[in-house]
């Protein structure tokens, strides 16, 4: 999920429009914007599929107002379908407001057990959902005590921008584990999932939302304050490895320089004898980059990916992964036909892009095929909002180096170490890397009581 919110900004729907284009990365099943208008009438529009489907002229011109906030929607195989796009409204007696979240709380089943059981009735599969509940439960009329009791109850890695008529909360999760950033745009302000979102709207970049912090956008400026004294920086390093755009600074740290780094590193630990290195598009890119700067061996175009095709890792469900990555990736036949090749991906989930990739790479001419990744081995399910299902589907949870390389079909295969995974990162001192590892920073309460 990429979520955006804008304050103090005319055309606030267009602002927002543009932001989300450059979040579309972090979510193509939906996508949503919320607005104020001047009058203090929410109105919204969501749809699903990409930004361009969903959005027209029109449909932005009728979200009038000079706050809002906006998301695009990453599914799980159960929580598809238009109800959970983003941003979710609700009337409330003390006012309407919208959220928009990113994320997942970890005791979400136990929460909505909760709410349920004092009544509440569920429209969506959504945390946010849970959040607006959560907020409203006790009646209290000082909203900020409600929000910050009612993230103190949520456990898990997340980000939420709630928005009323006239004020704007952004928050993130204790453990920093999804990132959350504030940029100046004129007068107003903004917050996004990354830096790339500012870029596009000409935004400047103010800093990073830290971990458990809650910061109140109003007319009176920005406030801060802290929801919970327990606060560790545990940033998840899948978004340095995979999600995050190159141009995205997060906690401190260019992305595309974390790649290069985790390439050189990569290739120090893993060298191999190759004529060209290859990248696959388009994550992949800056690792192999850095790869080819330490190894000496040139880098080549040897995959062309085919634009506005969604990526595979995150389309739902396994068949149409499949058929996405034949139609996403073209072999460039004459430069790698012949060659020994040192391919670079950024990390292995499924196994199911690795295997086509070096098929199609054979099919192309390719004389040998060597794997090398820019993350450890993928291990164990993440309960963070990154759709990698469960242990059985991940390549690497039951399988040895030898026995991946062999069911991805490459002559070698060669996984970057969580040393160096984490020392190529220079934002955060302690990522989780709990797919590597299994050190999840938080308790897993949904798991615990399966
Ligand atoms: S488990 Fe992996 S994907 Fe999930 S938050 Fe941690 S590092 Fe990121």
């Amino acid at each position: 999920m990429g979520v955006i919110g804008v304050y103090g900004v005319s055309s606030a729907s267009t602002v927002i429009y543009y932001g989300l284009h450059n979040l579309q990365h972090r979510g193509q099943e939906g996508a949503g914007i919320a607005t104020f208008d001047s009058t203090g009438q929410c109105r919204r529009f969501r749809g699903l599929g990409l930004m361009d489907k969903i959005f027209d002229p029109a449909s932005i011109s009728h979200l009038e107002g000079n706050i809002g906030i906006g998301a695009v929607r990453y599914a799980n195989v159960s929580h598809g379908g238009l109800d959970n796009v983003q941003p979710l409204f609700f009337h409330h007696k003390s006012g309407d407001f919208a959220i928009a979240g990113d994320g997942n709380v970890v005791n979400s089943r136990q929460l909505a057990d909760y709410l349920e059981d004092h009544g509440t009735i569920f429209q969506t599969a959504t945390d946010s959902e849970i959040l607006a509940h959560l907020i409203k439960k006790d009646g209290n009329e000082d909203r900020i005590v409600n929000i910050v009791n009612a993230l103190n109850m949520m456990e898990g890695g997340f980000s939420f921008i709630i928005m009323t008529k006239n004020r704007l909360y952004a928050c993130r999760d204790k453990y920093g584990i999804k990132p959350l950033c504030l940029g100046k745009l004129a007068d107003g302000y903004v917050v996004s999932s990354e830096s790339c979102a500012f870029d596009i709207i000409g935004a400047t970049f103010i800093r990073d939302i830290t971990p458990g912090e809650i910061v109140t956008i109003d007319d009176k400026g920005l406030r801060t304050r802290q929801y919970s004294r327990f606060s560790k920086h545990r940033m998840c390093s899948m978004e340095y490895i995979y999600f995050a755009r190159p141009d995205s600074d997060i906690d401190g740290c260019n992305v595309h320089a974390y790649r290069k780094e985790a390439g050189r590193r990569l290739y120090r630990e893993n060298p191999v004898e190759a004529d060209i290195v290859v990248g696959v598009p388009e994550s992949s890119l800056s690792a192999a980059m850095g790869f080819s700067e330490e190894s000496g061996i040139p880098y080549e175009m040897g995959l062309i990916k085919h634009k506005y095709v969604g990526r595979t890792f995150i389309q739902p469900v396994q068949e149409m992964r499949e058929l996405g990555v034949k139609m996403k990736l073209s072999p460039v036949k004459s430069i790698v036909s012949g060659k020994r090749i040192a391919l670079v991906d950024d990390s292995i989930v499924r196994g199911t892009t690795s295997l086509k990739i070096v098929k199609l790479l054979r099919e192309a001419g390719a004389k040998e095929v060597h794997v090398r990744i820019a993350s450890p081995m993928m291990t164990h399910p993440c309960f963070y909002g990154v759709d990698t299902s469960t242990p059985e589907e991940l390549l690497c949870s039951h399988r040895t180096l030898e026995e991946a390389c062999q069911a991805i079909g490459a002559d070698s295969l060669g996984f970057l170490s969580p040393e160096s995974t984490n020392a190529s990162c220079f934002g955060c001192a302690e990522p989780c890397m709990a797919c590597f590892t299994g050190d999840y920073p938080t308790a897993l309460y949904n798991e615990i009581t399966k």
